[in-house]
């Protein structure tokens, strides 16, 4: 008889989870997984997937209007805000279900509630204790919420999915992509949105080239930026209305704020402890290269691990983990160069090095830059610019980064990035023939480096 119930007990059904369960059990393991809420997680449910569906949504209004240009007469447009979140709530639905068909035909078993970890082999789920030989810890994360008085009345991306309407004002609170992707959203569905960030400028960690376009673009799109500060206290009115005070003093008045502050693994009322997995610095479950946690038979994938935190890196973190444990292939996950989007409006995308990543790490790179109006702005007269760049190491001239605002950019961005992960060079750019007329063809294209910081400073 097995010495345990489980080969593997997978503790959460989202990207990591989900995947790293199939994977195992078509090796032939005997995989059980519990999921609390719902199956697919973070991504499928409250994160990627609805986000985008509403980022579709909001971009309408900009379509009707930039119509005109191109000879079609488009009577006022009317939008209703509860058809869409219904229709969005419809296809979820979809996708969960397929999502528990995808571990039923595996023959993973589902358990469906909260998993707490007993000792190192056992997990409890609804009184239910059962044992594995391995568990993967795969619980995901949640949004921050600061301690300010009134910080009640916020809602997180978590309620934005469910808001009954279209609140007319809002304020996000936060400068990270969640932050600008829902600002973006907001705006374009019709409400007046103030954004506030307590640095100076949102998408920290962007290139700084990218994030003063972002910016740009989305002030003239009507997104009121203010920096700088952040919230003291909230209160609410009689009528509902929220009365916002920031540090710097002033005070607005929302009919939803919304926090975009940061995210934090959910790793509280786990059985940590009790199965031994010591936690990192910054709170999440610590591992190795391998996924494997502090305990031996334990390990850890995807927004628990606060690595980088996309749902595409937990899906490779679980295969990793599966070709190691269960295939006999011992493969750590490579988490350098991974392109990323931002589906801010423009969108962003980017894989590599930024300008000031490189330059921190060479002593000579070069940059090469293209900003220009989108040939459909042409006739639609819209004023909004997409740039490209890219970042080249001038010694081995190998591309470093590629980065872009624009439309399409994440779909651009994805097919470079191949290019970027194999090694290209500036060269092997060059040598590629575009395709015209496309945005596209701007990144084999680019002939001149920008003139260096000191030469520019010299003339
Ligand atoms: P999750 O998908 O969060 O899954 C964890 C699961 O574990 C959840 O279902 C949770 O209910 C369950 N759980 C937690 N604790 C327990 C327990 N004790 N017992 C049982 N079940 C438990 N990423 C992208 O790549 N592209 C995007 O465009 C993008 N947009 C995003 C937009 C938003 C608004 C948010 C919030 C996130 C977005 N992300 C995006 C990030 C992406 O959703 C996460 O990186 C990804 O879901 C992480 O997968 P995971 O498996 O680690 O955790």
């Amino acid at each position: 008889m097995a010495k345990y119930d489980y080969d593997l007990f997978v503790i959460g059904a989202g990207s990591g989870g989900v995947r790293g369960a199939r994977m195992a059990a078509a090796t032939g393991a005997r995989v059980g997984i519990a999921e609390e809420y719902r199956y697919g997680g973070t991504c499928v449910i409250r994160g990627c997937i609805p986000k985008k569906l509403l980022v579709y949504a909001s971009h309408f209004h900009e379509d009707f209007e930039d119509a005109a240009g191109f000879g079609w007469e488009v009577p006022e447009a009317g939008f209703d805000w509860a058809r869409l979140i219904a229709s969005k709530d419809r296809e979820i639905a979809r996708l969960e279900g397929v999502y528990r068909r995808l571990l039923d035909n595996a023959g993973v078993e589902m358990h469906d509630g909260r998993a707490v970890m007993v000792d190192p082999h056992t997990v409890e789920v609804g009184g239910r204790r059962m044992t594995a030989g391995i568990i993967l810890i795969a619980t995901g994360g949640h949004p921050f919420i600061p301690d300010h008085p009134g910080i009640e009345h916020a809602i997180t991306s978590n309620e934005a999915f469910h808001l009954s309407e279209l609140p007319r004002r809002v304020m996000v609170a936060g400068g990270g992509y969640i932050a600008v992707e829902f600002a973006g959203i907001f705006n374009g569905l019709g409400a007046e949105v103030t954004q506030v960030y307590r640095g100076p400028r949102v998408l920290r960690g962007f290139d700084e080239d990218i994030r003063a376009r972002v910016d740009a673009e989305m002030a003239k799109k009507g997104v009121a930026f203010k920096y700088n500060t952040v919230i003291d206290h909230v209160a609410r009115r009689a009528d509902g209305v929220l009365e916002v005070a920031l540090t710097d003093g002033a005070t607005l008045e929302v009919d939803c704020l919304m926090l975009a502050i940061g995210r934090r693994p959910n790793t509280a009322g786990l059985g940590l402890e009790e199965a031994g997995v010591a936690l990192g610095e910054k709170g999440a479950v610590a591992v190795d290269a391998y996924s494997r946690t502090s305990r031996e038979n334990i390990y850890a994938v995807g927004d628990v691990t606060d690595r980088i935190n996309l749902t595409p890196v937990a899906l490779a973190e679980a295969m990793a983990f599966v070709d190691t444990v269960f295939k006999g292939v011992p493969r750590a996950m490579n988490h350098e160069t991974v392109a990323s989007a931002v589906f801010s409006q423009p969108p962003v995308a980017t894989v590599g090095l930024t300008e000031d990543e490189a330059r921190a790490r060479l002593d000579r790179i070069e940059i090469y830059r293209s900003s220009f109006r989108p040939l459909k702005h042409t006739l639609s007269g819209r004023d909004e610019k997409a740039m490209m760049k890219l970042v080249v190491d001038a010694r081995t001239r190998r591309i470093l980064g590629a980065h872009m605002v624009g439309p399409d950019a994440a779909e651009i961005i994805q097919g470079v990035a191949i290019a970027v992960k194999m090694g290209a060079t500036k060269e092997d750019f060059d040598a590629t023939v575009g395709i015209h007329p496309t945005a596209a063809e701007e990144f084999v294209t680019m002939r001149e480096p920008v003139p260096e910081p000191e030469k520019q400073a010299a003339e």
